[in-house]
């Protein structure tokens, strides 16, 4: 399969080819920090199998991890970490075109869950907005 995704601003693009190793919902300190989300949805390619292009920065958040993410925008689009994934990319997996294409199998680093996120699924839906 091929996966194609970016940032908001469309300045930063990656695709990658081939199955993820893994898909997961990550709940640790650091992916919320960064994304400003109550967790983050990652998969993890063969880093030979994957390009990215435009302006992208990164940085070193802690240890040999690396989140990279769009220069002008800000968008988180993907991490690598050679100690703990050695030879991978773990892309933010709701940055692709297809946001639905790659479903999370687990949640990881549950330790560092926010105690809210087991019970979000029961809360009140509304299509839109509640009409005040
Ligand atoms: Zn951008
Ligand atoms: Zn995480």
């Amino acid at each position: 399969m091929e996966y194609r995704g970016g940032c908001h601003c469309g300045r930063a693009r990656f695709e990658v080819s081939g199955e993820p190793q893994h898909v997961s919902v990550c709940h640790c300190n650091d992916c919320r920090k960064s994304s400003g989300a109550p967790f983050v949805s990652w998969a993890a390619f063969a880093a030979t199998d994957f390009k990215s292009s435009g302006e992208i920065s990164s940085y070193n958040s802690s240890g040999q991890a690396f989140r990279h993410f769009c220069a002008k925008c800000g968008t988180g689009l993907f991490y690598v970490n050679e100690e703990y994934l050695p030879g991978l990319v773990d892309i933010q997996t709701c940055t692709l075109d297809d946001p639905e294409a790659l479903v999370p199998q687990a949640h990881v680093q549950i330790a560092e869950r926010l105690h809210w996120t087991s019970f979000i699924e029961e809360l009140p839906k509304f299509e839109r907005f509640p009409s005040i």
